[in-house]
């Protein structure tokens, strides 16, 4: 199902994030002119503040797992899965085709359980800490990460001319939804397009060599120098790295971890402002 189709049309994968004053309508105009100009994009967006905003409100608070690798994800029951896909697939999602259609995108919103565009396994057991540091297993966690895209469905819609936009969940090839990260189900999207360039759009200007200081930013990063930014990477931004290091090994050519704010957010990333994440030095110079 997984195909690779490198003689597509320039290919764009665009993830925007769902963090704290995000928004994701923000990129509208730039994606238009980008599909006007021929360009395959896919955007994929998450939704992770909202989602703690409405679970607050509906008494159901966020959980967040962390792994003892330091990797932190949210505690997915079935109530917390529903809550996430009323924002996700529901209020988000619609938000973002609604904006893309308003400037003439034909846009289609789609999560990856639709069509089974994001398939992928469950994870059985996870690895937790809990505050004192000890670790327990969680068993009956609804998330997992997606192995398998229909990068066939995908290019046929592509090819009438519709901008997909895609968010979490994915599912098991049994029919179970599943929680995914969207940084690394957009990775695995873009590898199976064989696109050319995967932007990831967040609430920081880039990759941070510490993460509290906004001018500490790294420039570029190379599969060789991929250590120091692993290192780097805390929390959620782990997530960020591991994509960015799935997709150059898949064969994208060039991410770029960037902002998601201000003016032209996508020409910029595209310009290399963000941490641009390139198989070797050569390649990140001449970009
Ligand atoms: P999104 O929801 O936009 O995908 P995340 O919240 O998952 O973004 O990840 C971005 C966050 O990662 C930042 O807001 C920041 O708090 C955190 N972070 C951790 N380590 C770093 C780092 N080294 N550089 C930049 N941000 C970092």
């Amino acid at each position: 199902m997984t195909t690779n189709t490198p003689n597509n049309p320039h290919t764009i994968v665009i993830k925007v994030g769902g963090g704290e004053g995000i928004d994701p309508t923000n990129l509208t105009s730039e994606i238009s002119e980008l599909v006007r100009s021929g360009v395959r994009v896919v955007l994929v967006h998450g939704g992770s503040h909202e989602t703690n905003v409405l679970a607050e409100a509906l008494g159901r608070p966020t959980q967040t797992i962390t792994s003892p690798g330091g990797h932190q994800s949210r505690r997915t029951d079935r109530a917390t899965l529903e809550i996430f896909e009323m924002v996700y697939c529901g209020k988000v999602n619609k938000a973002v085709v609604e904006s893309l259609r308003a400037v003439g995108v034909d846009a289609i919103g789609l999560s990856g359980i639709d069509a089974g565009i994001w398939t992928g396994s469950r994870k059985s057991a996870i690895r937790a800490l809990d505050e004192e540091g000890r670790t327990f297993i969680v068993r009956d966690d609804l998330s997992g990460r997606v192995e398998s895209v229909d990068a066939d469905f995908l290019n046929s819609i592509m090819s009438m001319g519709r901008t997909p936009v895609l968010t979490p969940p994915a599912i098991t090839p049994d029919g179970i939804a599943i929680n995914v990260d969207a940084d690394r189900a957009a990775a695995a999207t873009a590898a199976a397009l064989g696109a050319d360039e995967l932007l990831l759009l967040s609430n920081v200007p880039g990759l941070l060599l510490d993460h509290t200081d906004a001018g500490s930013l790294i420039e570029s990063v190379t599969l060789e120098g991929l250590e120091i930014a692993r290192e780097a990477a805390k929390g959620r931004m782990k997530n960020k790295v591991l994509a960015a290091e799935e997709a150059l090994t898949s064969g994208v050519n060039r991410v770029v971890i960037g902002s998601a704010g201000g003016e032209q957010p996508i020409a910029r990333a595209r310009a290399g402002r963000g941490t641009v994440f390139t198989q070797s030095t050569t390649q990140a110079v001449n970009a």
